[in-house]
C-alpha cells in the first residue's frame, strides 16, 4: 500500500543533536537516529551523509530530502546563500553551505527551511493545524523559536522572522542581565532554556511547577503570544519545545497571561471559551521537529510536481 508512496528522508539539525529519519510520514517511520552536532561540521555533515547512503543501500531510493536546521539560515533561493547558515552564535557553524554540500554528495532534491518552519508544516500537513490557512508554531527549548505558516508557505521578506528576538517588558524586580549574545534580554535570553538554566544554575527539565522561575518565563512567553496576536493574528498557536513539553503547566498558565494581557480588546471565540484549542499542544509531540524534515522533503517534492 505505501509502496507508491516516495520515500522521504529528513535532517533536523539541532544546536546540540541532529535527528535523521527516513520514511513515508507520521505512520511510517522506517528508522531513526540520532548525531551529535559537533564543533566541527565537516565531521557532522560526514556522519549525516554515511548514515543516508546506508539506508539508501538498505531501504532503496530516496526520492527527496529535507533539512530543518536552526539558524538563522537563508532560504531565499536567489540569493547566493541560499542554503547556508548565517549568523549563528554555534562555534564553527557560521556560513556553513548546508544545502550546496548535501546536494552534491546525495544528488537529489532538497527541501530547506529552518526546523521550526518544518515542524510547522509536519502539523500543518499531519497534526494540529490541519485545514488551517494561517497558523504559527511555537518552540521553547534551549532557544526560541517562531513558525509562521500562511496559505501553505512559510512567512518570508528579506529573512525569517526570528520571534525570538523581541524586546519585550521585564518582569519587576527581574534583575537577570539575559543569555542571548546579540541582545542580552530579548524573549530568547530572558525565557529560553538557556537562560532558565543560566538564571538557576541547573536545566529546567526537573524544576517542579511550584518554581518562582516559572513566573518569568510565563511573563516574558505570554508577551510573545500578545504580539503575535496582534501583529499576525494566527488562527492557532501551537507551543511546543522541550522547556514547554517537559512543563504542562505552562500552556494553561499562558492562556491566563495572553487572555489578561490582551484585556478583551480583540473579540474572537478563539481567545475566549476556545482558548484551549487555539494555544495548544503539537498533535505531533517531540516528534513535530523531525517530521518537520519529511515535510519538507514531501513539500521540495510537490513543487516540483513530484
Ligand atoms: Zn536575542
Amino acid at each position: 500500500m505505501t509502496k507508491t508512496r516516495p520515500l522521504l528522508a529528513g535532517i533536523e539539525l539541532g544546536g546540540t543533536k541532529c535527528v535523521c529519519l527516513i520514511g513515508y510520514g507520521p505512520d511510517e517511520v522506517l528508522a531513526q537516529i540520532e548525531i551529535a552536532t559537533g564543533l566541527a561540521p565537516d565531521a557532522t555533515l560526514q556522519a549525516i551523509e554515511t548514515q543516508l547512503e546506508t539506508w539508501k543501500a538498505h531501504y532503496g531510493s530516496i526520492a527527496a530530502l529535507g533539512v530543518a536546521s536552526f539558524g538563522p539560515v537563508d532560504l531565499d533561493p536567489r540569493s547566493r546563500l541560499y542554503g547556508h547558515i548565517t549568523t549563528t552564535a554555534k562555534p564553527g557553524w557560521r556560513n556553513v553551505d548546508l544545502v550546496g554540500r548535501l546536494e552534491r554528495r546525495l544528488k537529489i532534491p532538497i527541501g530547506f527551511d529552518t526546523d521550526v518552519n518544518g515542524a510547522a508544516h509536519a502539523e500543518g500537513r499531519w497534526g494540529a493545524a490541519r485545514g488551517l490557512r494561517h497558523f504559527a508554531y511555537v518552540t521553547v527549548g534551549t532557544g526560541i523559536g517562531v513558525g509562521i505558516v500562511t496559505n501553505g508557505q512559510s512567512l518570508q521578506g528579506i529573512f525569517h522572522p526570528e520571534m525570538g528576538h523581541i524586546r519585550i517588558v521585564r518582569q519587576a524586580g527581574d534583575g537577570f542581565s539575559g543569555s542571548c549574545p546579540f541582545h542580552g534580554d530579548c524573549l530568547e535570553g530572558l525565557a529560553s532554556g538557556e537562560a532558565i538554566r543560566r538564571r538557576i544554575g541547573q536545566s529546567p527539565k526537573d524544576l517542579p511547577p511550584e518554581h518562582p522561575v516559572w513566573a518569568s518565563v510565563a511573563h516574558a512567553l505570554g508577551q510573545l503570544l500578545h504580539v503575535m496576536v496582534v501583529s499576525l493574528a494566527p488562527e492557532r498557536i501551537l507551543l511546543g519545545g522541550g522547556v514547554i513539553a517537559g512543563q504542562p503547566h505552562l500552556l494553561a498558565q499562558l492562556r491566563t497571561e495572553l487572555t489578561s494581557s490582551l484585556n478583551h480588546y480583540l473579540l474572537a471565540p478563539e481567545l475566549e471559551d476556545q482558548i484551549d484549542a487555539y494555544v495548544r499542544a503539537p498533535a505531533l509531540g517531540a516528534m513535530a521537529g523531525p517530521l518537520g524534515a519529511l515535510a519538507l522533503a514531501a513539500r521540495r517534492l510537490e513543487s516540483q510536481g513530484g
